[in-house]
Formats: structure tokens, C-alpha cells, sequence
């Protein structure tokens, strides 16, 4: 990216930033738990109006969406905009919706997950709309996504199902601590159902007890969790039974249903099919009649838009070489002065854009994951203020290196 322009990016950013901090502390003050979005949309779409982007609405799920420019190669940056809730038991240093500002920290529900991006990203929109009108070789499309806490991917599989809003590459909000994280380990959720008979506790020999079908099961997969092998970069995955629930006719009867929940990450490797195959396998091996099912995430958005999916949310990870990883890092070098790469813990929107759809995805933003929906939760103003600079300049370093390969 030529040196002027890349200058005078940076200096208008700065020129910005009494206008970013007030923005991110704007967003931290509407409260907008997932699936109660609305009020929180609205004020972005109107941003993006005032910010003169081309289009700025809601789409049908609910998602605010702006769009900036006609270039060919199109980029997607998404920030979801819901936060999971404040609870009473948690210990907030300073009112979670005040949007508190301390010595150049804010403080909020938020700060970290993730509503800095969505600042930023609106920022370095209006950037760009500022300098260039609009002229550039991409079209950008700024996203702030809604129900993401309680349905990973859902609203990108919305936009690009539905909306056919089909991005070229994606740019994620999630915290990174301004580094480039490049994938997440997978998730999926499996249901075991065991049925019995039922009979009086007095005459037990006379029922099958469905929970002891699924005893010596939970016992292998405790057995199975620790002898799942890593795979770098994203580590290893790992499998937890997290409810167990069972049905008899009465407390003094024999259980004729039993049912386990299981949490499930994956790392590379592992899918819906491995996952479901090492469950069969396991069932079989204590000859067993039970029965493995994947449940559906289900839901209704703000707009009242209802919603059901499958709950297997795809592993995703992309090479260091990989162009997009590479813009990015030449981005980051650019604006923060370095450059790390790294991966999540959590899942993202990425398990539909990367996991479902393959289009190359990628996280940038500031702010430590491991704070995210914490009472600790806080933003150091000045690495958003770094944040913009890098989704300014980082669709030019991306068009660069597609020119080039
Ligand atoms: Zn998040």
C-alpha cells in the first residue's frame, strides 16, 4: 500500500478519535442482550447514515447492515452486537451500562465482546467514504450482527442464505488482542436416549432401568476426553457430558428414559461424522441399544424472525500463507507496529462463513478473549483507536496481494 495514502489513513483516524471513543461509548450504554437488539440497530443504521455510507438498513433477521463502495472483490466485516447478560452475583468495578471512561480504559458489558469492532469498523468506513467516495477496488459490507451468543454462525448463514449478501472474505470483531486469529476449534452438541421399562421400585427385576444403559457410556466418554490428541494450531478438542436427564412414572419407580446432553469441541480433524462414529462406536461396544441424535438451536430474533439450526458449528483454520492471513499481517504491522497470529478458544461467526460456506475468514480486534463475558470486561481506548487504523488499511493490502498472486 502506497505511503501517502497509508498516512493519510492513519492521520484521519486520529483526526477521529474524540468521534470513535464517544461512538464505542455510546454502544456500551444501550443495553442490547441477544434477542433484544432493536434499539441498538436502530442507532447504528442511523451512524451509518450520518456516516454517508450507500445503503444502511436492517436486514430480515434483524442484522444492521451497511454497505460502502462497488469494487469487485467483496469484504464482509461482522461484529455482533448482542451481549450475554449482566448477573446479579457479578462484580462490576464500575456500572456495567454506564460506559464509564478511566484513565483511557471504558469500562462496560461489551467493551471486550465485542462491540469495540463495531466502533471501529463504522469508523474506518466513514474513513474510507471520506477520502475515496466511495471509489475502490472492493465493496465493503459492515455488519453488526445480532443473536451470536446464543446462535454462533446463525446470522452470517442468514445474510449470505437469504439476503445473498456472498462476501469474497470476512473480517471478524471478536476480541484478539489485536492480533490476526485465523480459526476455532468446532463445536457440536449430541443427545444420548436410552429407553427402559418401567416397574414398582418393589418389584425392580421386573423393569429395565434406562439409566444404568447410560452409565458405563458417561464413563467411556469421561475415558474418551483424555485421550483426544491435540492438532496445532488449534490444540485438542474435548468432549463433556453437561446434563443428564432421566423419566419414571414415580421417585420409587424403575427409570424408563434417560437422556445426556454432550458439549463437544473439535479440533482439525474432527466433524460431525467422527464425532457421531466415536459415540456409535462406544454404544456398540457395550452392546446397547441407545440412540445418538444432534438437536437443533432454535430461537426467535428481536424482529421476530424465527430461527432453527442444526447444532454443529464447524472447526475452521487457515494457513499462515494463506493471502488474506497475509494481508492482514501486513496490516497489522503497518498500523500497530507488529504483527502475531493466533486462534480462538470460543466459537464465532466464523463456524458459518469459514465452517459452512469456505470463505476465507479471519479476526482482528482489541481486547482479551478470556475477559469476555466477565465483570472484568474493558476496553484500552487506545487499541481501538489501532484497531481502525488496521480496518482501514487492511482491504487495500488484501486487493494488493490478489493482484499479485
Ligand atoms: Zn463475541
Amino acid at each position: 500500500m502506497e505511503k501517502s495514502l497509508k498516512e493519510m489513513l492513519f492521520k484521519t483516524a486520529e483526526a477521529e478519535k474524540e468521534n470513535l471513543f464517544a461512538l464505542i461509548q455510546k454502544l456500551i450504554q444501550i443495553k442490547s442482550y441477544s434477542g433484544e437488539e432493536g434499539e441498538i440497530v436502530e442507532f447504528i443504521v442511523s451512524k451509518m447514515k450520518e456516516f454517508r455510507f450507500d445503503e444502511a438498513y436492517h436486514d430480515g433477521f434483524g442484522n444492521a447492515i451497511g454497505k460502502i463502495g462497488n469494487g469487485p472483490v467483496k469484504i464482509l466485516f461482522d461484529a455482533h452486537i448482542d451481549t450475554v447478560k449482566v448477573t446479579e452475583t457479578e462484580n462490576w468495578t464500575h456500572p456495567p451500562f454506564a460506559g464509564v471512561i478511566e484513565k483511557g480504559k471504558l469500562y462496560g458489558r461489551g467493551s471486550v465482546d465485542e462491540k469495540p469492532a463495531m466502533a471501529g469498523f463504522m469508523m474506518a468506513g466513514k474513513i474510507l467514504r471520506q477520502i475515496y467516495g466511495g471509489n475502490f477496488p472492493f465493496t465493503l459490507y459492515i455488519v453488526g450482527s445480532v443473536l451470536e451468543e446464543d446462535a454462533d454462525g446463525y446470522p452470517l448463514y442468514h445474510i449470505i442464505k437469504n439476503e445473498k449478501i456472498v462476501p469474497d472474505y470476512v473480517v471478524l470483531g471478536e476480541p484478539t488482542d489485536l492480533q490476526v486469529y485465523r480459526g476455532q476449534r468446532g463445536r457440536m452438541e449430541v443427545k444420548i436416549t436410552a429407553t427402559g421399562k418401567s416397574a414398582h421400585g418393589a418389584h425392580n427385576q421386573k423393569g429395565i432401568n434406562a439409566i444404568y444403559k447410560l452409565a458405563p457410556i458417561i464413563a467411556e466418554i469421561e475415558k474418551l476426553d483424555k485421550k483426544l490428541k491435540p492438532q496445532k494450531p488449534l490444540g485438542k478438542g474435548s468432549i463433556t457430558v453437561s446434563q443428564v436427564s432421566s423419566k419414571a412414572p414415580s421417585l420409587c419407580s424403575v427409570s424408563d428414559f434417560c437422556q445426556i446432553h454432550i458439549d463437544r469441541r473439535m479440533t482439525i480433524g474432527e466433524n460431525k461424522n467422527t464425532v457421531v462414529k466415536e459415540l456409535k462406536d462406544i454404544i456398540k461396544k457395550h452392546k446397547s441399544d441407545a440412540k445418538v441424535s444432534i438437536p437443533d438451536v432454535a430461537g426467535v430474533s428481536w424482529k421476530g424472525t424465527q430461527f432453527a439450526q442444526e447444532a454443529y458449528f464447524p472447526t475452521w483454520v487457515y494457513d499462515e500463507k494463506h493471502p488474506l492471513v497475509e494481508a492482514a499481517m501486513k496490516a497489522s504491522k503497518d498500523s500497530i507496529g507488529k504483527a502475531k497470529s493466533g486462534v480462538w478458544s470460543f466459537s464465532t461467526n466464523g463456524v458459518a462463513t469459514a465452517g459452512h460456506f469456505g470463505i476465507p475468514t479471519i479476526g482482528f480486534a482489541p481486547g482479551k478473549e478470556e475477559l469476555s463475558h466477565s465483570s472484568k470486561e474493558v476496553l484500552v481506548l487506545n487499541d481501538l483507536l489501532k484497531a481502525v487504523k488496521f480496518y482501514a488499511a487492511f482491504p487495500f493490502e488484501l486487493i494488493e496481494r490478489l493482484a499479485k498472486k
